[in-house]
């Protein structure tokens, strides 16, 4: 036994895996007032240093006197983190199983990660000068880019930032220096991003907020009878019944009431029109944070929802993290969604952690959705949460028609159906826009040499390599590896290499030279790489000529086709055949989401589903547009399964290029949690779905327990364990709790 210390101790959390909290001795000469929950510590760590977080402070240690070792600095005169987020932080490390260090750590701005003071700067903003605000865009008729710079910035007369300008233009800055060559513009420094919070709001006249319709008006008044409690509602509208609107009047209540708004989006869904639609109707400062900024500027919007000056956050799912002290309501918008769980490093889900926070404050959460995930509609039948109905669009679109095409014996041209193609032609010549949607990119999926059954593989994966035309590359979709086409088969060297199966680029070829006269535009993750490609796509729709869109899931979210009037979808079958329990509900969801594109203005759409199965009993109630009878149909099955949400998953996952060394620790691991609880069930080990990926072998064992408590406090005995396990040394390990996606 060694002697206890007894001193002021600290106890930090600090980055990395290690599922324990350490103890450190104050810096020197450090005020103890300042030690408080939340500050940063610079700390010495083996050889290395390493930024930590205050927990806790205490007066005993279990490490002996002299193995302490002593903090460095203190880097906070005030915690960056308050006790509530700190509280929800805890929370979700023991839920998610993750250290408390990887989830703090984690969450923060990179800047405050890597030490940097936490103190708003300056930045630079771009303003018309006097003779600028008098120039005419129309004198830069030979300099469009120039024009539209000129445009935005008279729109704007307050200037705009770096980030504003990214969002709005892609290559804005060469333009920018010819403007201000010709004196029309000038620089100006300012204390952070005050051109985008709307502080000259009250002056600039906002848009009107709208007449609402009696569903519309329903829900508002439910949301807002419970604002100084929580309560989680499922506000379950179908696309474009208008949901934006219910949630821009509640969240104005909030605002008139001084509380702080968080609206967490899917990654797709936080677009540029999202983000002028709410600044254009609050008078508030809005904050954006998500991947696509500055390391600076988010560093700088998160500083400004946690000092109380930011009103609004519009954020992805690691914006759940920000501190926002005057936090009033929670906004949860597309809640089906599968970007908001994190699917590497601390894998949680920031639909369920909404809830958790919204809890612990006593504030509404309110989730959105055309399509609920099962688990909601689970929660409201169990009146955890109230649904919202919105079951009609707002104003005067029409919902669109959708109809099965039986393809059986049918011949396909690369996928595509003669009914179908017909049906685009008649569809160009009324001149409606035409969006086909398959949920496969690249030319092929699959090269064969004809002669002698070789195909092309990945060398890395156990998977085929995508053949991607433009490029003249095979590609590997799982690893990123890729090589080029080579004429020849590697094998008997015929050059009869055909490429079967489709992807988005070979029907975009089919289509553009089926349909010479239109345009064809293909929007999938290829296409769509280069900045600002994407925005000069969509600007080229908004237009309103008749054109066709190849894409892929990318178009099932967040933006607005109002001319589009035929929407195909080519593959609906591959939804009913996987071997994920989740599929049937994600195509369900994707194929309304889908459909939910056409006809949004005066126009009716029409949506055609390519299928091999006409009599699905699934499909058939997705055509009646009844996805209640859809999600019932099959949370009954879930029932009967037993899976989620009727009972709890959790997935260990291990990988190594030792191709037996992950099965031997799963085994080892599916032992000791033998020892723990015998009544948990555990299946597996198994080898993962794709079993070599990058090189290592990968293979899970799946847990699951009709009691999620149980569930949560075995797996709290077992981490552990597995951590000091010698067999856990060969492989990369991880836990998911909650897994959405089973591979
Ligand atoms: P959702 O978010 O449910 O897809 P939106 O909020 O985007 O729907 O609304 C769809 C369209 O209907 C938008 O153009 C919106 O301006 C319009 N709209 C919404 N509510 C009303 C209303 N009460 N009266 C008239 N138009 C409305
Ligand atoms: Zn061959
Ligand atoms: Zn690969």
């Amino acid at each position: 036994m060694t002697k206890p210390t007894s001193h002021l101790i600290l106890r930090m959390a600090i980055p990395g895996p290690l599922r324990r909290i350490f103890d450190y001795l104050p810096p020197l000469d450090c005020d103890p007032t300042q030690l408080q929950a939340g500050v940063r510590l610079r700390l010495p760590f083996g050889s290395r240093q390493v930024i930590g977080v205050l927990l806790a402070t205490a007066q005993h240690s279990e490490i002996a006197d002299k193995k302490l070792r002593r903090a460095q600095a203190l880097l906070d005169r005030q915690p960056i983190l308050g006790e509530e987020l700190l509280k929800l932080m805890h929370w979700a490390s023991r839920y998610y199983q993750y250290s408390i260090g990887e989830v703090i750590l984690g969450s923060l701005p990179t800047l405050l990660r890597q030490g940097q003071d936490a103190r708003t700067t300056t930045e630079t903003v771009w303003q018309l000068t006097a003779v600028g605000e008098k120039a005419d865009p129309q004198t830069l008729k030979r300099a469009p880019k120039q024009a539209a710079l000129l445009q935005l910035l008279k729109n704007h007369a307050e200037g705009l930032d770096a980030p504003m300008l990214n969002q709005q233009l892609s290559n804005w800055r060469a333009s920018m220096k010819r403007l201000l060559e010709k004196n029309w513009v000038y620089l100006r420094e300012q204390k952070f991003n005050s051109a985008t919070q709307n502080t000259q709001a009250e002056t600039t006249i906002k848009k009107q907020s709208l007449a609402l319709n009696s569903h519309q008006q329903l829900a508002v008044e439910a949301i807002n009878a419970k604002l100084d409690r929580y309560q989680c509602h499922l506000l379950n509208g179908i696309t474009g019944s208008g949901k934006t609107e219910v949630y821009l009047q509640v969240i104005q209540k909030v605002l008139d009431a001084d509380r702080q708004v968080l609206v967490l989006v899917p990654e797709i869904g936080l677009t540029p029109q999202l983000i002028q639609r709410f600044r254009e109707r609050l008078s508030a400062h809005i904050a954006v944070l998500h991947s696509g900024l500055g390391d600076r500027s988010r560093l700088n919007n998160w500083l400004a929802c946690g000092h109380g000056e930011a009103r609004v956050l519009i954020g992805t799912r690691s914006a759940l993290f920000t501190p926002l002290p005057a936090l009033g309501l929670i906004i949860l918008d597309e809640e089906h969604d599968l970007s908001f769980k994190q699917q590497d490093s601390f894998r949680y889900n920031a639909r369920d952690l909404a809830i958790v926070r919204a809890q612990k404050i006593g504030i509404p959460i309110v989730l959105g959705s055309a399509t609920p995930s099962l688990e909601s509609l689970h929660n409201v039948a169990q009146q955890r949460s109230q649904m919202l109905s919105l079951p009609e669009r707002a104003g005067t679109a029409q919902p669109p028609s959708l109809r099965l095409l039986d393809i059986r014996h049918q011949k396909l041209e690369q996928g595509l159906s003669a009914q179908l193609l017909n049906r685009v032609q008649q569809h160009l010549d009324a001149r409606g826009q035409v969006l086909l949607f398959l949920n496969r990119r690249g030319f092929a999926p699959v090269l064969m040499c004809h002669d002698c059954g070789w195909h092309a593989r990945c060398l890395r994966c156990d998977a085929h390599l995508t053949v991607h035309h433009g490029q003249q590359q095979l590609r590997c979709h799982h690893c990123g590896s890729q090589r080029r086409i080579n004429p020849h088969c590697p094998d008997c060297n015929s050059e009869s290499l055909h490429f079967m199966g489709a992807g988005t680029e070979r029907v975009e070829e089919v289509l553009s030279h089926r349909f010479p006269e239109v345009r064809v535009l293909r929007i999938d993750r290829d296409s769509t790489r280069r900045k600002g490609s994407l925005e000069k796509m969509l600007d080229e729709i908004q237009r309103g000529e008749p054109v066709i869109l190849v894409g892929t899931q990318m178009l099932a979210k967040g933006h607005h086709f109002p001319n589009v009037t035929l929407v195909g979808m080519l593959d609906a079958d591959y939804g009913l055949f996987s071997s994920d329990f989740r599929a049937s509900e994600r195509m369900g969801q994707l194929l309304l989401q889908v459909a939910g594109r056409a006809g949004r203005a005066e126009r009716a759409g029409e949506v055609l589903i390519q299928t091999h199965q006409p009599d699905n009993p699934l499909l058939h109630f997705l055509l009646q547009h009844d996805y209640s009878g859809f999600s019932q149909t099959l949370l009954k099955e879930r029932a009967e399964a037993e899976l989620p949400p009727y009972s709890h998953l959790a997935l260990l996952r291990a990988e190594s290029p030792d191709a037996t060394a992950a099965m031997q620790f799963l085994q080892e691991a599916k032992q000791q949690a033998a020892q723990i609880q015998s009544q948990l069930l555990a299946f597996g080990p198994l080898p993962a779905p794709m079993e070599r990926r990058a090189g290592r072998f990968r293979a899970q064992l799946l847990f699951q327990h009709h009691q999620r408590g149980e569930l949560q406090q075995w797996l709290a005995q077992l981490m552990p364990q597995l951590e000091n396990m010698k067999s856990a040394r060969k492989v990369r390990w991880s836990i998911d709790v909650d897994p959405m996606e089973m591979y």
